[in-house]
């Protein structure tokens, strides 16, 4: 077939359309990960493919050029247009993250095979003329094997499309039609020019193709976040996704600041970005000195997550070591000097973690507990008993809803004035097979956080309900029973009708509870939980505050409650070896005194302790010292006893 007088205008646009592309890709940084990599390479394949395209042809319709140049030129731009469609295919592996299952299988060499063969095909054509000659007129002439080139582009991009089906899972449906719709542009493109060789289209298309990439598939913004430049945690999440999925092995160095909260508070938006800022070079510091290829991921609220594939694990602790140091020093933001702390925590997956479920149970349950002093790894912290919990707390909790396996235990509280218990704290225990107890204070937080604490509230309000409206109840004679209401528990729309409905069903009267909230209850100033309280006080129900001393004691914020009693905070009465305490304590007694309010004092585990806190004047004392939370049995036969003598 004869070819001659082509035009290089299509040729030209691809040529403006990919130093476009290009120059996007390296001003938006897009250089780092392996398939940003491939994805620049492919891009710059392309724009070579367009230079000795045009090159080829200015030679050609040059009259009298040498033929060695022009078999040059035209053998160049062959080898390197057909690199594009293998190039692409390595791509589409990229970006489906299974690198590593194609290498595991060993299948690379015989994929390459077509692309070998055209490469001798087309380096031997000066001698066989198979994929193109210069005939007698010295005019550009294809071949008889000129066709292989089609073939194998066909093959390359079938494969394409099956390889992208296969794991359609992995790269979501957006990017897959991007993927699946050059093969079509493609077949345009080439028919096209096989029939109308005069046509210069294929380049065109191929770099409308390589756009189409660039704004569908290659979306920085969409994973890359940009106070940090690292990826963000939507990306670390589809991305561990992936590594589940596949069953490719990745070591994560997890780092958890545990203090965030309090920094961002102090900081506010701008000196929180601009400490994240620092955190940020400072990471990508230690990235460039250890020289890893790992991904860095901005996982929200001071945590970072480092992911390495297949590493070198000495580089791993070494990493991990140098951000034990930086997030261990304080760190100047600003003119401020900024002390963190924070957990680090190498885990190796699939061999530590299993799954994706126990990925987030371990990041979000278990890292935000305090260890600070060594660098901690995922083995050891298995070992620890409460993360065999914690990974499974759901299902244990919800499993103790369906079983109604919870217990409540009463702890007797004593009235000094009245020299007998008149009242308890309901407790909550949680007895299971596999853990024995579980404390509440590992349980309580995990159920706030789920919501389930609505379905654990209501069991111990309906069992302290019975309780009440039993005989045994009756006859010892008891005023009240405290209850724990949680923070989310106050904030249920439901919490009026279901207190009120159990109180009729079991014929308790509203004053034989007394509901404990926390003074947190009310510095989250939402309304429904004013309006939960005032409406359940109006029914006749007393409030104690618990823990008072441990949070803020906005004493404005605790006057706005109807409140009766103050349960003082076991952490807040032994003053012994320190009278600065001592003053707090004593004045906050009289303080509330003054205000009309009774006070339980919570935890006195010694005779020391009571007779102080009867000196100063307190009404109610709990605590190890009369007695621990006991089962409703024997909080019966305590009480009978006790309150005869
Ligand atoms: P809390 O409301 O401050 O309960 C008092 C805790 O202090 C109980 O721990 C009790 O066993 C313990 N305690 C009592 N006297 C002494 C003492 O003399 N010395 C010491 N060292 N400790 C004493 P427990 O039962 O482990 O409960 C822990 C927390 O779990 C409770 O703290 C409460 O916040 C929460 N909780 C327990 N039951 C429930 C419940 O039914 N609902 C809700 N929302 N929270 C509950
Ligand atoms: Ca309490
Ligand atoms: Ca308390």
């Amino acid at each position: 077939m004869l070819v001659t007088g082509k035009n290089l205008y299509f040729d030209y646009c691809a040529l403006i359309v990919m130093t476009l592309i290009i120059l996007s890709i390296l001003l938006k940084r897009m250089t780092r990960g392996r398939t940003n990599r491939y994805f620049l390479l492919l891009a710059v394949v392309v724009f070579f493919s367009v230079v000795y395209d045009i090159c080829s042809i200015i030679l050609d319709n040059r009259y009298g050029e040498s033929t060695d140049l022009r078999y040059l030129t035209h053998m160049c731009y062959l080898i390197i247009r057909n690199l594009t469609a293998p190039l692409l295919a390595v791509y589409t592996i990229c970006l489906t993250d299974t690198w590593h299952i194609i290498r595991r299988k060993g299948k690379l060499f015989l994929s390459a095979l077509p692309l070998i063969a055209i490469i001798i095909a087309v380096l031997s054509t000066p001698f066989t003329h198979a994929i193109f000659y210069f005939d007698n007129h010295n005019v550009y002439t294809r071949g008889p094997l000129f066709f292989i080139l089609y073939v194998s582009a066909i093959f390359y991009l079938f494969y394409i499309i099956l390889y992208a089906t296969a794991y359609i899972k992995n790269i979501g449906m957006q990017k897959y039609f991007a993927i699946v719709s050059i093969f079509p542009m493609q077949v345009v493109a080439m028919t096209v020019q096989y029939y109308y060789p005069n046509i210069l289209i294929e380049m065109f298309l191929t770099s409308i193709c390589a756009l189409l990439v660039l704004f569908i598939v290659q979306r920085p913004e969409a994973s890359i976040d940009l106070t940090t430049g690292f990826l963000k945690a939507s990306t670390f999440n589809s991305d561990m996704k992936n590594v589940f999925a596949n069953k490719k092995p990745v070591t994560i160095i997890f780092i958890t600041t545990t203090n965030f909260d309090i920094i961002r508070d102090l900081l506010a938006y701008t000196g929180t970005s601009k400490l994240i800022k620092v955190l940020a070079s400072r990471i990508n510091k230690i990235n460039m000195i250890v020289d890893t290829e790992a991904d860095v991921y901005n996982y929200e609220s001071g945590k970072f997550r480092v992911v390495f594939e297949e590493p070198d694990f000495d580089k791993v602790e070494i990493f991990a070591k140098e951000l034990k140091k930086l997030f261990s020093s304080n760190i100047k933001a600003s003119s401020l000097d900024i002390t963190l702390r924070a957990n680090v925590c190498i885990a190796k997956c699939p061999d530590d973690i299993k799954n994706f479920d126990s990925l987030v149970v371990f990041s979000n349950e278990f890292l935000k507990l305090d260890f600070h002093k060594e660098i901690l790894t995922a083995q050891n912290l298995f070992k620890n008993s409460d993360y065999k919990i914690l990974s499974k707390m759901e299902k244990i909790l919800t499993d103790a809803i369906k079983n109604r396996s919870f217990e409540v235990y009463y702890q007797p509280i004593y009235s000094i004035k009245q020299k007998k218990f008149i009242s308890a704290e309901a407790l909550i225990r949680l007895n299971t097979e596999e853990f024995g107890f579980i404390r509440p204070d590992l349980f309580i937080p995990y159920a706030e956080e789920s919501g389930l604490i609505n379905s654990i509230g209501s069991i111990v309000l309906e069992d302290v309900c019975k309780f009440i409206s039993s005989e045994d109840f009756k006859s010892l004679n008891l005023e009240y029973i405290e209850v724990n209401l949680s923070v989310i528990q106050c904030m249920n729309i439901d919490l009026v009708p279901l207190v009120s409905g159990l109180l009729n069903k079991y014929n308790v009267r509203p004053d034989q509870i007394n509901l404990e909230v926390t003074e947190t209850a009310t510095a989250y100033s939402q309304q429904i939980i004013h309006k939960n309280i005032s409406d359940l006080n109006a029914m006749g129900i007393s409030f104690s505050l618990d823990d008072f001393g441990t949070g803020y004691s906005n004493m404005i914020r605790i006057a706005e409650l109807p409140l009766s009693i103050i349960k003082i905070d076991k952490s807040m009465i032994n003053t012994e070896n320190n009278p600065d305490l001592e003053v707090i304590l004593t004045q906050s007694i009289k303080m509330i005194k003054d205000m009309n309010l009774e006070i339980v004092v919570e935890g006195v585990e010694t005779e020391s302790l009571l007779g102080k806190f009867i000196g100063l004047g307190c009404e109610y004392i709990q605590g190890y010292f009369f007695s621990k939370p006991l089962p409703r049995k024997d909080f019966v036969k305590f009480i009978m006893e006790s309150n005869e003598k």
